[in-house]
């Protein structure tokens, strides 16, 4: 078989959403492993609600993921213009074949006039269908109204008989011709319908499968019988289920953010993202969960789609964010939270210089406890920054004791010889300490840890004092000892 050709169509009117970027996604993912083409079209013929801004927001999140596209805006391609609203005399001519070949007639009929009638039925709780006025008119009456201006849409001729399409997700499909109505491929303002534009497209672009969201389903028999009307081959279609919110219902913007960009804004990963939305309607096959992008590519199938409705839910995202955050290097955390840094003003270009090794060793140490490279830079703040305050409940809890000004003392003092100025040797002289002064080994470690973090709680208190070093861990036992004696910082 030859390579295929998929496409994610969206219309810009609205950021792109997790629905669509999981499309979009799915299309890539069968490219790629199929060594295809992704062809990217925007479907902005209602320009009404189409806007620049949209399409560039679509752009930016569709690059976030690294869904990289080889045909479309930006890059272009053999088969564009991939804008549909440049394509519209492509449609036109489209229609106007399809009435040559009889395969579509010329319907006069007023607009306004069936919107009325199919409303006055749908009251009553009937449908309405076309009635099929214009689908007979003798040539003559067609020729005069035509001499005459007369304002008309392009309406498609049904055939009679039945039609069939294979669903690679929901198997053959067959449907009774009679039951959809003559529908308009072409407005009487020119304007084509969505079913003309994508079949004419699709056909244009060589597109050998339709990978889409389920709520396209009820549209495919109308676009397989416009394919078949054109003599062109009908695609494959696959149907993606819907991705539904945590309480079963249609995933709106009552179950939090939509939008892909805001996870971003919320500090999510990308890599992260493209295996959450990976495994929403698709599984490998098997219970594995965790994917790199290669990966993903190299055990994706179109196959391993599901019938049933996806559940979106936001701590199964935030796990797999944490996993990837886990797997990042300390070369590919510094570049992502650079920024962060900076705009708490902790960032130093040291960084990536001399203190890269410690620096690593800093990010290592956070890890574990993060969701997010947010988590990391305000969970690690003390590293960079003497804490400027207590947290409030570590110090009712741990330093109301009499005495522990002086304890403090003492073992600071301890804590400026210790050689080498390791976990285990810090550790050594602390319990130490706390022996020879008769008190718990825990009432120095908590309050150790307030002093140098100013948080109830941190990784190994051993491990973070090794990190930020004797001369600051001195000075910030000092600090808290003021602190306490002047009882009003706390
Ligand atoms: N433009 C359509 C949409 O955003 C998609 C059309 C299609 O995939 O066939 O829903």
């Amino acid at each position: 078989m030859s390579r295929p050709r998929v496409r994610f169509a969206p219309s810009p009117t609205g950021y792109l959403h997790v629905g669509g970027a999981r499309t979009a996604l799915f299309n890539w993912l069968y490219a790629r492993h199929e060594g295809g083409i992704f062809v990217l079209r925007i479907e902005d013929t209602d320009l009404e609600r189409s806007s620049d801004e949209m399409v560039a927001g679509i752009l930016d999140g569709m690059k976030w993921l690294g869904l990289d596209w080889d045909e479309g805006p930006e890059v272009g391609g053999a088969h564009g213009p991939y804008f549909q609203s440049e394509r519209l005399d492509r449609y036109r001519d489209a229609a106007e074949r399809l009435v040559a070949s009889g395969h579509a007639y010329y319907c006069y009929c007023n607009p306004d006039e069936i919107k009325a009638k199919r409303e006055a039925a749908e009251r009553e709780g009937k449908t309405w269908s076309y009635d099929r006025t214009c689908a007979n008119l003798a040539p003559e009456d067609v020729a005069a109204r035509e001499r005459a201006g007369q304002p008309r849409a392009i309406r498609f001729r049904m055939p009679e008989g039945r039609t069939s399409y294979d669903d690679v997700v929901h198997g053959t499909i067959e449907f009774d011709n009679a039951v959809i109505e003559d529908f308009v491929v072409l407005r009487s303002d020119r304007q084509p319908t969505y079913h003309l534009s994508v079949v004419v497209d699709d056909i244009d672009m060589a597109i050998t499968d339709v990978v889409r969201g389920d709520d396209h389903i009820s549209n495919t028999p109308k676009q397989v019988l416009l394919y078949q009307a054109f003599g062109a081959r009908v695609p494959r279609f696959a149907h993606v289920p819907l991705i539904l919110g945590p309480d079963k219902r249609r995933l709106s913007k009552r179950h939090g953010a939509t939008s892909v960009m805001e996870y971003e804004r919320q500090g999510f990963l990308p890599e992260a993202m493209f295996n959450f939305l990976a495994l929403l309607g698709w599984s490998p096959g098997d219970d594995r969960e965790l994917f790199t992008r290669e990966e993903l590519v190299a055990a994706f199938t179109l196959d391993g789609i599901a019938s049933s409705n996806a559940v979106f839910n936001p701590e199964k995202l935030e796990w797999f964010n944490q996993q990837h955050l886990a797997r990042l290097s300390g070369d590919e955390i510094t570049s992502r939270i650079e920024p962060v840094l900076r705009e708490m003003g902790a960032w130093d270009d040291e960084l990536r210089g001399a203190r890269r090794e410690w620096f690593h060793q800093v990010i290592e140490l956070l890890k574990p406890r993060a969701k997010k490279i947010r988590d990391l830079a305000e969970q690690g703040r003390y590293f960079f920054i003497d804490p400027d305050g207590y947290e409030e409940a570590a110090v009712k809890k741990h330093l109301s004791a009499p005495g522990l000004s002086p304890q403090l003392a003492a073992w600071g003092e301890a804590l400026a010889a210790v050689e080498p100025f390791t976990p285990a040797a810090i550790e050594a002289a602390l319990r130490a300490s706390a022996e020879s002064q008769g008190i718990k080994a825990a009432a120095l470690i908590h309050a150790t840890r307030i002093a140098v973090t100013g948080q109830g709680v941190s990784p190994s208190v051993f491990d973070v004092v090794a990190l930020v070093g004797r001369e600051r861990t001195v000075a910030r036992l000092a600090k808290l000892r003021e602190a306490l004696s002047g009882g009003a910082t706390l």
